[in-house]
């Protein structure tokens, strides 16, 4: 009982090909046109016959010719195989679909229904390889076990012929249920939801690049400009170059390193004071005597990069802060 619902359900929502006679099968049954050979609607709208062929069901072997005389002394008739899908052809090996309906085609049909095997209401959709399939002229379709089982059984107890109509109106397109009104709200906010995150993805993904690129520009572009700062010697007022003898104090001299980076300001007022009475206009100036990187002290005579700041640094020591940041590590000033 179940089962007929269900099948009833099915039969509501796909169309299918049409049997008119005998009244006791008349109806829509589903099916599923084949990938290969002729479309359905090639078919003239003329009514046709559907037989088993000979001299088994399944059209894996050599299927008798078909006598036309012996359904119809109308010519005009077109006589239908049905087969049943499965079983092996004269060689020992399985059969596929084009095996048969080219069959059938040899044996004088003009369209064939193949019934599966398995799967009670489960409709398989049929292939064939393009070797094969090009030699195929008439059109197949495929349905159910179950249809094809009280077409079979139908054929074999009454000896009597079944009438179908095949029409491109009765190809099952969508084997699914319609969707409801909530199913359908659903795959649209599911849509939407994919579409906006891969739009988000995508601007997100393009910012990171263009970062990326600028950043890896700008960095190659320092690197390129780093000759343009001067290197100098290193000359501490405060030693007298005679005798290199230290003139202020050494608690004095260590003013320097006592910075703290957190007071940076305060530090490099306190170094410049040092400074009061030096030219500041002459090129080898500089505010600091200390390397503010590697916090080492400038040797007298060693050479160090002066940025247009007047701050000194050890050239290993800046090159690569310079490339990275662009700006002087202790005042901060965009050097390039
Ligand atoms: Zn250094
Ligand atoms: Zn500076």
């Amino acid at each position: 009982m179940i089962k007929v619902l269900i099948f009833s359900i099915f039969l509501r929502f796909c169309t299918a090909f049409r049997i008119t006679f005998p009244p006791e099968l008349t109806g829509i049954y589903p099916h599923v046109d084949a990938h290969f050979g002729p479309r359905l609607d090639s078919l003239s709208d003329t009514q046709k016959i559907l037989t088993l062929v000979q001299p088994d069901r399944f059209g894996c072997k050599q299927i008798n010719k078909l006598n036309h005389s012996l359904f119809s002394n109308d010519t005009n008739i077109e006589i239908v195989a049905l087969i049943l899908r499965g079983s092996k052809n004269a060689n020992g090996i399985p059969c596929t679909f084009s095996d048969k309906i080219l069959n059938a085609q040899k044996a004088g049909f003009t369209a064939v229904v193949v019934g599966n095997n398995i799967g009670g209401y489960w409709i398989h959709t049929m292939f064939a390889d393009n070797k094969e399939s090009v030699k195929i002229t008439i059109p197949s379709v495929s349905i159910s076990q179950n249809t094809y089982s009280g077409l079979f059984e139908y054929l074999i107890k009454t000896n009597k012929t079944i009438k179908v109509e095949l029409t491109e109106e009765g190809v099952v397109t969508n084997k699914h249920p319609k969707m409801s009104f909530y199913e359908k709200m659903l795959y649209i906010m599911l849509l939407l939801f994919l579409f906006f995150s891969a739009t988000t993805m995508f601007i997100l993904g393009g910012r990171l690049l263009y970062k990326k690129v600028r950043t890896f520009c700008d960095r190659r572009n320092r690197a390129l400009r780093l000759q343009s700062i001067p290197l100098i010697q290193y000359n501490n007022p405060n030693i007298d170059s005679d005798t290199n003898d230290t003139i202020v104090e050494n608690e004095e001299m260590d003013v320097g390193l006592d910075i703290c980076l957190d007071d940076r300001s305060d530090g490099i007022a306190e170094i410049q004071s040092k400074h009061k009475n030096i030219d500041k206009n002459s090129n080898d100036f500089v505010h600091n005597d200390t390397c503010g990187i590697c916090l080492e002290d400038f040797s007298q005579g060693e050479i160090i990069k002066r940025l247009p700041c007047k701050h000194g640094f050890h050239q290993e020591c800046v090159d690569g802060w310079l490339v990275k940041a662009g700006k002087c590590p202790i005042c901060v000033q965009t050097v390039f």
